[in-house]
């Protein structure tokens, strides 16, 4: 093979540069129609109430923070092994980071270390859970939800790695990740590694319409324009009977985390191909389940789960390092997800340090995520299983 295979990459069409030229060429560079046409069609796919786009995935998750009034000392549950981002979003909003343990056998969020969390501590003292639907894989929303409730917690998802993804419930009813159902709120995020590309970008989705009208607010700057919500009287804003038209009110602390209406026209463009790339993952998925299964050097894999939505797949392995080298002198650039967050130095200046959440550790160390992206040829996906393969033959 000439060409490098990365682990994940953006597959842009030629309706995807149409369309952004199109937007290009139109009156709106920011703040247009392809911005309301991309959040109702990410909605419809998710099956949520309300969409709310923004520009990355980790403002997704900064938004939702304050939405839900994250204040400081507050505490919120998370999973060490995540973008940094999901954690972050707590700090930003002045709270406390708190990472459970993950189930070695699904590298999600374990719910009965949440539990243990929660039952240790006194009552009132966590606010949120944020889970992860980590690789693609769907958490148990509803088991998590079931939780939350007994502790009077909220839910933010972090679903970047699931768009399309879904649990089958205890009714064995589809619950697609973001829907609403079980979360509050649900994030995603539309960097070129993600399943639908739109340069940088992000949405939340929703249910509920309280929650909705304060992320739009907080999108933009806290400015609210609605005469029935205003603060200031119709004499001091300048009007007579009624408020003037140029009036609006900043009623609090929000920032600029709009997208551009062409990123929106390319995430629509992306979305409308969702369905089809997620089977072609689906088939990769296959593939390497097969390939590996029987390996007796394989010591966990991603696997075949209905739902499972593979924005990544993952071998855990013996020599991970080794590996990752040979594979890399044979331009194929597997990767590491994640180093866990509670290691890394920002976290350790709260007391976090190695032995705390051991199985998190011990994937850590031989976790590695091979190429995995819709547009990946059976002939590069062969070559790597092959090249997997030799390395550990010759061990
Ligand atoms: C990508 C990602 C984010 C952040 O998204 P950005 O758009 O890069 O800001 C957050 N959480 C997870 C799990 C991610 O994979």
């Amino acid at each position: 093979m000439d060409k490098p295979i990365p682990y994940g990459r953006q597959n842009i069409t030629e309706e995807d540069i149409s369309a952004v030229i199109e937007t290009l060429k139109s009156d709106y560079l920011t703040q247009g129609p392809k911005i309301a046409e991309f959040e109702n069609n990410f909605a419809n796919y998710v099956g949520s109430e309300y969409a709310v786009a923004v520009a990355n995935g980790t403002a997704a998750l900064h938004l939702c923070a304050l939405s839900l009034g994250i204040e400081r000392g507050d505490k919120v549950i998370t999973t060490p092994i995540t973008f940094a981002a999901s954690a972050n979003c707590v700090r930003y909003a002045g709270g406390e980071v708190v990472f459970a343990d993950i189930d070695p056998e699904t590298y999600l969020i374990d719910i009965e270390s949440v539990r243990r969390l929660l039952e240790d501590a006194p009552e009132g003292t966590y606010k949120g859970i944020i889970p992860v639907d980590f690789a693609g894989r769907p958490v148990d929303i509803e088991a998590l939800n079931k939780l939350a409730r007994e502790y009077n917690l909220w839910i933010i998802e972090d679903a970047c790695h699931a768009p399309g993804g879904f649990l089958l419930d205890k009714n064995n009813d589809k619950q697609i990740c973001g829907n609403g159902k079980y979360a509050d709120l649900a994030i995603f995020s539309f960097h070129p590694v993600k399943h639908i590309a739109s340069g940088e970008g992000g949405m939340i989705t929703t249910n509920n319409k309280d929650l909705y009208q304060k992320l739009l607010q907080l999108r933009t700057h806290g400015i609210v324009k609605d005469d029935s919500r205003y603060e200031n009287s119709i004499e001091f804003a300048g009007g007579k009977d009624n408020y003037p038209l140029w009036y609006m009110e900043m009623q609090e602390l929000g920032f600029n985390y709009r997208i551009t209406d062409f990123q929106a026209a390319l995430g629509n463009s992306q979305l409308q191909r969702a369905d089809e790339g997620l089977k072609e993952r689906r088939k990769i998925a296959g593939r390497y389940y097969k390939f590996f299964k029987d390996k007796s050097y394989i010591k966990g894999q991603s696997g075949i789960i209905e739902g499972h939505a593979y924005h990544l797949y993952i071998l855990e392995v013996p020599s991970r390092l080794e590996l990752y080298d040979f594979l890399r002198e044979h331009k194929i650039y597997a990767q590491i997800h994640y180093i866990p967050c509670h290691l890394m130095p920002y976290y350790r200046q709260f007391g976090w340090k190695e032995g705390d959440l051991p199985y998190a550790e011990n994937y850590y160390k031989h976790c590695i995520s091979l190429p995995m992206y819709p547009t990946l040829q059976e002939e590069e996906q062969e070559y790597v299983m092959e090249k997997i393969n030799s390395f550990y033959a010759a061990k």
